[in-house]
């Protein structure tokens, strides 16, 4: 425990006794995310960093008394990510500045503890956009978490994800000098940070979706569009709940749509169903619902090609489906056509999907497939859930997905999970269900985004790695944090030396 004092010591001389605690009231504020297979876990000591310079200290502190520690922007990650047992949790949100936005050359330079939410709220009052909106959790989620996650979120079907519009990002290397690097063109020093490729290899991607292991993200340089100003939103659904038109309609969309298509989501029948149980004044009469609901939102620079976006869609969907309102289970609801876009919509469009049925909260098990496999997967995960019924925790609702959505290219994210009680008693039963689900969708060629330790570990144990890959992940860990202290149960890469597969778990029957 000595060791952990001396640090904080030392810490606290160069950030000051305001932003550093050890306090019991303080670590139990920091103990958890949104995960409820996760016990409470208590970091030994809390940092709240306000610049560059001091994360790169706290790192040297933590490499001299080999301390670990793990990043945290904020919170609002789902999968263990942004917590420590033991260690020093760094808070990254003190670091919340906009340093630069250039609207003729379209980028902006921040650091990376700003939230979605505060960061295009000044963007929106300037006509520009990030495009990819960041998570639904946007408010309070931070641009760092953005990047470690890999997070999909509104604007995703058109966008990408977060990395995706990512030029390059300032880091402190986890090694015991705190290096600082840049990357993108900003590592050309005598350059502006206007785009990703050209300078030296792509060491950004290096720092995308790794979860806080490879580095603590500082600041980030992203790729500004100009605000598109008409967009409409339209719903459909399915005469028939069948996946592989489901596909087929995701294909035809994106073929004719193009860059019309800003967000194209799909809500299961199920969900659908569930969403209209839990409506407090329900209509009078409803429909009878038969399949999926597809949502699709279109932009354009011109009204009139708006207009022309939604005769499209219109010849597209009639076949297949029929014109739906949310209305027909809601009236309070509003009418597709009164639909206006603001960022309370981009924030909370995605919520309702991520526990659909509260207070439960979601062991959630998000990934992404090819669109030609949906059904496919649909199918497998259906049956796995059939075949491991027991193995849930009690009056838990397992769901291949809450909604689907089209990311560019041909593929598409399956949000899904199942949910628990926050409480011990489950916890130990709902972690190996989770993880035991995780491997199963590894092993049917799900790529999940947002990894943190129980995605991170599950693929590891689904041995989806090769030798090979392994070895170089291992070397890349050690070029940059030869001491293996950031994040150190992520990917179970606890040292050089450990072998991964202690950890491989045997394939499910
Ligand atoms: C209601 C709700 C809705 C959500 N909607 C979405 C969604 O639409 N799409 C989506 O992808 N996710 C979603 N999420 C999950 C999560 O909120 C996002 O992935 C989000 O981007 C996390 O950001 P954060 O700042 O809260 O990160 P944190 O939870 O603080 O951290 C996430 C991970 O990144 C690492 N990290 C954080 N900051 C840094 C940094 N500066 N440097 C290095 N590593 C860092 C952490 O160690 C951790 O592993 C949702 C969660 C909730 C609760």
């Amino acid at each position: 425990m000595s060791k952990v004092k001396d640090a904080y010591k030392e810490i606290e001389g160069i950030i000051g006794s305001d932003f550093i605690s050890d306090k019991d009231f303080m670590k139990a504020a920091y103990s958890r995310n949104v995960d409820p297979a996760f016990p409470d876990r208590w970091a030994d000591i809390i940092v709240r960093p306000e610049s560059t310079e001091e994360v790169s200290e706290i790192v040297k502190i933590a490499n001299k008394y080999k301390i670990p520690m793990v990043p945290r922007g904020g919170g609002a990650d789902l999968v263990g990510g942004s917590v420590s047992e033991g260690g020093i949790l760094i808070d990254l949100t003190r670091m919340n500045k906009i340093i630069e936005i250039n609207e003729k050359d379209y980028y902006c330079e921040v650091e990376c503890g700003i939230t979605w939410g505060a960061l295009l709220s000044e963007l929106q009052g300037q006509g520009l956009t990030t495009g990819v909106l960041g998570p639904g959790s946007g408010y309070s989620a931070t641009i760092g978490g953005g990047l470690s996650n890999s997070t999909a979120g509104f604007g995703s079907t058109k966008y990408g994800v977060i990395p995706d519009i990512c030029l390059g990002v300032e880091v402190v290397l986890p090694n015991p000098q705190g290096t600082i690097i840049r990357t993108g063109a900003a590592a050309n020093k005598y350059a502006k940070p206007f785009c990703r490729y050209g300078v030296a290899p792509d060491f950004t991607g290096l720092f995308m979706g790794d979860v806080g292991t490879m580095g603590i993200k500082t600041k980030a340089f992203l790729r500004l569009h100009p605000e598109t100003p008409f967009k409409a939103e339209r719903y459909y659904m399915l005469k028939k709940n069948d996946y592989n038109i489901v596909s087929e309609l995701m294909y035809k969309l994106r073929k004719e749509l193009r860059d019309g298509l800003h967000d194209l989501l799909v809500v299961p029948i199920i969900v659908v169903q569930l969403l209209a149980g839990m409506v407090e004044n329900k209509p009078v009469k409803r429909p009878r619902l038969k399949g999926p609901v597809f949502s699709i939102l279109v932009e354009s620079t011109d009204g009139r090609v708006l207009e022309v976006y939604l005769e499209q869609i219109e010849n597209i969907m009639k076949d297949d489906a029929r014109p739906f309102e949310w209305q027909e289970i809601d009236p309070e609801a509003p009418l597709s056509k009164d639909w206006e876009f603001n960022l309370k919509y981009a924030y909370h469009y995605f919520n309702k999907f991520i526990s659909v049925a509260p207070p439960k909260i979601s062991c959630t098990t998000c990934h992404k497939v090819p669109i030609s496999a949906l059904s496919k997967v649909a199918n497998l995960s259906n049956q796995f859930d059939i075949n491991y019924r027991d193995e849930f925790p009690p009056q838990s609702i397992a769901l291949f997905a809450t909604v689907i959505f089209l990311l560019p290219n041909g593929n598409c994210v399956v949000v899904g999970g199942f949910n628990a009680d926050n409480v011990d008693k489950q916890r130990e039963k709902s972690m190996k269900m989770w993880h035991k689900k995780l491997r199963f969708q590894v092993r049917y060629g799900g790529i999940h985004y947002w990894l943190g330790e129980a995605i991170s570990q599950s693929i590891v144990e689904a041995n989806a790695y090769t030798p090979e890959f392994i070895q170089f992940f291992k070397d890349m860990k050690k070029a940059v944090d030869p001491n293996y202290l950031l994040s150190p149960k992520k990917f179970h890469m606890y040292s050089y030396d450990h072998d991964l597969s202690e950890h491989f778990v045997k394939e499910e029957k």
